[in-house]
């Protein structure tokens, strides 16, 4: 059942309403036109406007025109946008101007026979690949993923198979090439995780690589382990077809990642596009391109409504215009860029510019990229689709602790500014919350370091698992977690925290046969009973120094009237 029209039925109608503008459009082209030639003449300021909107008008015809198909209807326009900006830039005297050009190429793109438009490419390969709907995909198994982790030093992965295990992966681990061999051929699993140094080669890891690769093809994702970080290691594991190398001693959390980039694509969330155009109806065919390869999009065609409408959407990236009437895509960059929460938000110009100067200038507005229209469908969908993934790696990895893959402080800080705004705009409560391992330096000189991180990860997962989606969970330092909880009472907030507090406590951790378990402290504090960010941190870090001095493994809520005992 689709009862979606058809992608070159969608195209036809913003075909058909472009050309359904050009007579309107060109009525106000030529009545610019004429009021450059007015008795009396316009004065500079009303000269230098006249030009700038005509200036628009020609080069949103060009990049409509090559968009849709009207090369000669483009060229013209090019012809046209050109004669403008000479103008503009050399203030030359109206005369040499040739105004008669500008109408008889007005008349050219209102009379021009347009049945002759070619149709450009839309589909190709790489888009049908994605052009199944979402029902068409094959339904997604809550089976774990099998991985096989092939490592000679077998304590390396001691603990890995239990957190492997809670992020739904099942590992298997091999420490010679022969018994992984033999799994192999008896199931294939969904990664392989392969060491490189073995003891019969400096990289057998790799050699075993390429004669898997040699038997099965490229099917199974391969993640190298490695001790080695340098050039001659990381080139071979590429010429290989590793797709991703974690180095010794490596995170788990960076394995994760690895491991559910590429086995895990159909869950993935689509990436997300903001495109800013004035021109509706080629916003909405760029938007039909891209949502046909899967991404998600919406439309802004005015720029004043771009920060409002950037807190609802949260884009991986913007496609922007770059002359709009209201504000050009420079300056919106600009303005961007100049909002804390913005500074790396991902802006790429779409804009049928092509002079290198102008580009260049563009581009120092802090933008990361430029594309040119016309563009070939599936090149606008790969560019995105390269960009985005990029900045959403680098997004995660600015955002998030790289040992537990929570929010690090930073972000948790800045989140609870939101958090505070929107309890505040909503009348609701929230509560701030941190914990603090009980007697941890004990647990790393007792257990040895990594063992401490070990309990850091395990608490990491409980507290992950257990708060709800609109809550959040951050690495406050090392030993220590911050918690937002929204609309919340004190009384909730309590019973939650003290949960967390009872089921940390219940798990236990093995050490070379020695098996010992760790508490934690925790201090809250409550929006509105205190209102600004500073108060509530302030409060709550009070509240965990009680908990510490009251004898630990307890939760401790601070009132303002509490405080104010003391
Ligand atoms: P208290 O009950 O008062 O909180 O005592 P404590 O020992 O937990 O507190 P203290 O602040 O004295 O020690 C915290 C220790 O946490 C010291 C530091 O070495 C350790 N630590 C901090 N970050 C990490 C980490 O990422 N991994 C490990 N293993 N230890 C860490
Ligand atoms: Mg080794
Ligand atoms: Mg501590």
């Amino acid at each position: 059942m689709n009862n979606r029209p058809s992608i070159s039925e969608r195209m036809q109608k913003l075909r058909n309403s472009f050309t359904a503008s050009i007579a309107t459009r060109m009525v106000h082209t030529r009545a610019l036109i004429d009021s450059l030639q007015l008795e009396p003449p316009p004065s500079e300021a009303e000269e230098l406007t006249a030009l700038n909107q005509l200036h628009h008008a020609f080069h949103s015809i060009k990049g409509n025109a090559a968009s849709f198909g009207f090369d000669e209807m483009s060229d013209q326009a090019r012809i046209a946008e050109a004669m403008i900006i000479a103008r503009l830039e050399t203030a030359s005297a109206l005369d040499d101007f040739n105004i008669e050009l500008l109408y008889s190429i007005c008349d050219f793109i209102e009379f021009s026979p347009i049945a002759t438009a070619h149709v450009p490419q839309l589909t190709s390969p790489l888009m049908r690949m994605n052009e199944k709907s979402p029902q068409e995909k094959p339904p997604h198994t809550e089976q774990r993923k099998l991985v096989y982790l092939c490592d000679d030093e077998i304590e390396i992965i001691s603990d890995l198979e239990t957190q492997l295990n809670s992020f739904g992966y099942q590992l298997r681990t091999f420490t010679s090439h022969d018994t992984l061999d033999v799994a192999i051929s008896e199931k294939m699993p969904d990664a392989i995780v392969m060491d490189i140094v073995f003891p019969d080669g400096e990289c057998a890891g790799i050699t075993w690589v390429k004669t898997f690769h040699h038997s099965y093809g490229h099917t199974i994702p391969i993640i190298y382990i490695s001790g080695r970080d340098d050039f001659s290691a990381r080139l071979k594991a590429v010429q290989s077809g590793g797709s991703a190398y974690c180095l010794k001693p490596f995170k788990p959390t960076l394995l994760l990642e690895a491991l559910d980039n590429l086995t895990h694509h159909e869950i993935r969330e689509p990436l997300k596009v903001m495109i800013v155009d004035d021109e509706a109806d080629i916003a909405r065919y760029h938007a039909m391109i891209l949502e046909e390869a899967g991404i998600l999009t919406t439309i802004v065609t005015q720029p004043h409504l771009v920060i409002e409408r950037l807190g609802d959407f949260i884009p991986d990236l913007v496609l922007m215009d770059l002359y709009m009437p209201e504000c050009s895509g420079t300056e919106m960059a600009q303005l961007l860029r100049q909002i804390p929460g913005h500074v790396s938000l991902p802006i790429v110009y779409l804009s049928s510019e092509t002079d290198n100067r102008r580009q260049f200038i563009a581009m120092g507005a802090g933008a990361d990229g430029f594309l040119t229209k016309p563009i070939d469908p599936p090149m606008l969908v790969q560019e995105i689709q390269l960009r985005g993934e990029r900045m959403r790696i680098l997004h995660s990895l600015m955002v998030r602790d790289s040992l537990t893959g929570l929010l690090n402080h930073t972000t948790i800080k800045n989140l609870l500014d939101n958090e505070l705004n929107n309890a505040r705009r909503r009348k609701s409560s929230l509560c701030f919350a941190m914990f603090d391992i009980d007697h941890f330096k004990q647990v790393n000189d007792t257990y040895g370091h990594p063992m401490g991180d070990q309990v850091i990860l395990a608490l990491s997962r409980l507290l992950q698992r257990r708060i709800r989606g609109s809550d959040a969970v951050g690495r406050y330092g090392g030993e220590e977690f911050a918690l937002i909880l929204t609309d919340v009472d004190t009384h909730n907030a309590e019973r939650i925290c003290n949960q967390l507090r009872i089921d940390f406590a219940q798990m236990t951790y093995v050490c070379d046969d020695l098996e010992f378990s760790c508490t934690l402290s925790g201090g809250l504090a409550l929006f509105p009973q205190w209102r600004t960010a500073h108060r509530i941190t302030d409060a709550a870090d009070k509240a965990l120094y009680r908990a510490k001095h009251n004898g630990r493994n307890r939760i401790e809520i601070l009132t303002p009237e509490a405080d104010e005992l003391n």
